[in-house]
């Protein structure tokens, strides 16, 4: 950073004082992660300078003869990482994923039905505040109240009754493997598509922890920078067939030059992604999401659905009468970040929530293991025991800090045993 720091040390302290946050704290906001320095190095380079409206080999600008190697390369180990047919590599955000596959499939007015927001859906599946809840008609299904499972029963109910055009499977808050062959089967029964939104899960998909959509919805999107560990960004994959339209529902139909930085920086990661140490990585991901599960669960913490097929855990602290906000609060000043989050027949407006989501992505890259978790979850609760006690807060992010401060931000190169 020597040259940030003489031309715009304003702007050098800020990133400086972000690396310092992310290197003293244990982070379990359960999308994001620690990206390589492989990855960096693309997204900050070069690249950045580059237009090339349109795709490989026809391009609305000159000189794109590099650019075009950097998609490929980037679209080929997509198709690769995933069994899939086509990959827009494009989409600068999975919003923007998202939104192109409905352009893509749908008519304004159609309906969609996606997962309730405060079950765990995500603000693109339909919520009113967002582009897809009003420029669609919209239909939610959620989880079972008793088990914290998606009512499958209740999906297929709510699909024969208001005989939407797409149903959406995939969430920001499910803690639990989705079937996605379920989905399918109620979407060929009611004449729907199914798009599944992986966005969360797609490095467990990458390499077989959770089964894969490709197969059973007509369109997956995702983002990047979460269990997949790349830049942040969007992804669209579909069999060859939709590839025309979604092309161009991207460029031209919602956005303009790519980000060929960020390609590049997608196909790094999706390189990383295909070693044989990125499974070994997403395993104690899982490992460690069960080991905070069942630390939290022993000290009395209650969790959706019982625990976690995956890299996250929603936390229910109706119980402890905690709101999220609060607990929130309390962890940020203990040095844990986490985010409060709606739980499923929340009372609480979304601002202030009945839980926290925690998530094992960002801890598991840099090193950390079952046995910290068991750490992790006495710091979890001494700090929610102690939400009033400044003092007790921050000796805690004392302690907090020597401990992360042991572990560099990325450990595992490509090749790399995490194990
Ligand atoms: N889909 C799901 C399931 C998500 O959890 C998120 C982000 O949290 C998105 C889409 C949106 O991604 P972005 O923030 O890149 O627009």
């Amino acid at each position: 950073m020597q040259h940030l720091l003489q031309t715009d040390p304003d702007m050098a302290k800020a990133i400086d004082l972000e690396h310092q946050r992310q290197l003293s704290k244990i982070e379990l906001i359960a999308s994001e992660n620690f990206t390589s320095a492989a990855v960096r190095e693309a997204t900050g380079s070069i690249m950045t300078h580059k237009y090339a409206e349109g795709y490989p080999g026809k391009r609305y600008y000159g000189g794109c003869e590099f650019v075009d190697m950097a998609e490929e390369l980037a679209r080929e180990r997509a198709c690769q990482l995933f069994g899939a047919e086509y990959a827009n590599v494009q989409p600068h955000s999975g919003s923007q994923a998202n939104m192109a596959v409905y352009f893509g499939a749908l008519k304004p007015g159609d309906t969609i039905m996606g997962m309730d927001l405060s079950h765990g859906g995500h603000l693109t599946h339909g919520a009113p505040v967002s582009f897809s809840g009003k420029l669609f008609k919209t239909v939610f299904y959620g989880v079972d109240q008793a088990t914290g499972i998606i009512d499958y029963e209740q999906v297929a109910e709510q699909a024969r009754t208001h005989r939407p055009q797409l149903i959406i499977a995939g969430a920001s808050a499910y803690p639990r493997e989705i079937d996605f062959a379920r989905f399918r089967a109620i979407a060929d029964e009611v004449g729907a598509q199914l798009m599944v939104d992986m966005a969360h899960i797609a490095g467990l998909v990458a390499t077989g922890l959770h089964a894969s959509p490709i197969g059973h919805a007509h369109f997956t999107t995702s983002t990047t920078h979460k269990t997949l560990r790349g830049p942040r960004g969007g992804l669209i994959l579909s069999g060859s067939e939709f590839g025309k339209t979604l092309n161009s529902q991207i460029f031209p139909g919602i956005q303009g030059g790519p980000l060929m930085h960020v390609i590049a920086a997608k196909g790094v990661a999706f390189g990383e992604a295909l070693q044989p140490s990125f499974r070994a990585y997403q395993e104690q991901v899982v490992a460690n999401a069960q080991a905070l599960g069942h630390a939290l669960t022993e000290t009395g913490f209650d969790l959706v659905s019982g625990g976690t097929d995956n890299h996250l855990l929603l936390v229910d602290l109706t119980r402890k009468n905690i709101t999220g906000k609060d607990a929130e609060a309390a962890l940020d000043k203990a040095g844990i970040t986490a985010n409060k989050n709606t739980v499923p027949f929340e009372t609480r407006s979304p601002f202030v929530t009945s839980g926290i989501r925690l998530g094992t992505p960002a801890v598991t890259t840099r090193g950390m293991t079952a046995e910290h978790m068991h750490q992790i979850a006495a710091w979890i609760e001494a700090a929610l025991d102690n939400m009033d006690n400044e003092t007790r807060l921050l000796e805690i992010n004392k302690e907090i800090a020597a401990f992360a401060g042991e572990f560099p931000l990325f450990i595992s190169q490509p090749g790399a045993d995490l194990s």
